[in-house]
């Protein structure tokens, strides 16, 4: 009887053309290299694009699995039984210590999952020996690092390992309406603890109606898809040179780990939505400081202490109703809008007779010689 055939090695996946060893992917020269002989060769490139953005929609309808892939063909995956990281790596790598809890990895290692492959990366700059060197210089500046932290550094070494981040872009329009706060000081007469009058200035506030419309568009919002290191550490990075950003090719993870995104992409855009909104939020509060809504009797006077705007002399109309009235020619109608002397005057209501309600808006001022 014959013995039963063991099974066929894997393919070496990115074999030195000089000497068949495993080359890896060196940060120093930004190419693979051979650790045996020492050849390099650059990244093979599979017809690669650009790295462009998709349509999030189209992609969210996308059914069942067909839109997951593996990292790559070899991808071997490991799940940390300490913190639940999920790593991948490409043989003849192994799974070692988990790289965010120190923890070993005792499950044997399986085929990477398909996923919502990387479209770009931002390959490893800092050659591994480097690596070392500065954090081992850094240790030693550090007195009371733990005597663990230095075995640990010791031990395991340096080991890269890249990290998820899903990048959105929006283009944004954003109705609001609210109140826009006027403070003004007043006089005011008050009887003091010994029964005498006095008088003392205070702050009040008028309230205006104010509402708008702000547009932005957003570029690469940056959502960390990892929950292993903590936030704000993983912030700390930012800003990513994102200018150098690579189309995603498996050989980057040639002799490198990566972690598989532990927020999914729909999760990361409500994180997205947020920082965005702070965004446009801090864009209503500019656009309301130089623009609001005022019924058209308005008083002209009024108009200036709000904006500081004073039409020309000759100027016979006393409300903001009259001036839009008088600029045009005419009882403007709902709608209608004007720009003059720096202004904007844009009719919201009104009828026939008279203008009942208005935006106005400073204009930003031109860059004029
Ligand atoms: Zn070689
Ligand atoms: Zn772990």
């Amino acid at each position: 009887m014959a013995p039963q055939q063991p099974p066929a090695p894997q393919p070496k996946q990115f074999p030195c053309s000089g000497c068949g060893a495993v080359m890896e992917f060196a940060p120093a020269q930004g190419l693979l290299k051979c650790g045996h002989c020492g050849h390099t060769e650059p990244v093979p490139a599979e017809a690669a694009p650009a790295v462009a953005a998709h349509p999030l929609e189209e992609f969210l309808a996308l059914v069942g699995d067909a839109h997951l892939r593996p990292l790559s063909g070899q991808a071997l995956q490991v799940q940390c039984t300490g913190c639940g990281s999920v790593v991948s790596f490409e043989p003849p790598q192994v799974a070692g210590a988990c790289p965010f809890c120190g923890a070993n990895v005792v499950t044997q290692p399986k085929a990477a999952d398909p996923l919502v492959a990387p479209d770009g990366l931002l390959p490893f700059k800092v050659p591994k020996d480097q690596a070392q060197t500065q954090v081992r210089a850094w240790l030693q500046s550090r007195w009371f690092a733990p005597g663990a932290l230095k075995r640990l550094a010791r031990q395991e070494g340096i080991a890269g390992l890249y990290l998820p981040f899903w990048s959105y872009d929006a283009d944004t329009v954003s109705r609001y309406t609210g109140q826009r706060g006027e403070n003004y000081t007043e006089t005011e007469t008050y009887t003091d603890s010994d029964g005498n009058t006095q008088t003392r200035e205070v702050t009040r506030t008028t309230w205006w109606p104010t509402a708008g419309q702000v547009s932005r568009g957003f570029r690469d919002v940056l959502i960390a898809a990892s929950r292993s290191v903590p936030e704000k550490k993983l912030n700390g990075l930012a800003p990513w040179d994102l200018e150098s950003l690579s189309p995603y090719e498996p050989a980057y993870l040639a002799g490198f780990k990566a972690q598989r995104y532990q927020v999914e992409l729909p999760d990361g855009f409500e994180d997205a939505k947020s920082v965005m909104a702070r965004v446009i939020d801090r864009d209503v509060r500019q656009e309301s400081d130089t623009s609001f809504v005022a019924p058209g009797s308005l008083d002209l006077d009024r108009l200036h202490e709000l904006l500081g705007f004073r039409p020309e002399e000759d100027t016979e109309s006393t409300t903001v109703g009259g001036l839009v009235a008088e600029w045009l020619g005419h009882v403007p109608q709902v709608g209608e809008s004007v720009e003059r002397e720096g202004i904007r005057i844009e009719v919201l209501a009104g009828n026939e007779l008279r203008v009942e309600q208005v935006r106005v808006s400073k204009l930003e001022a031109q860059a004029s010689v």
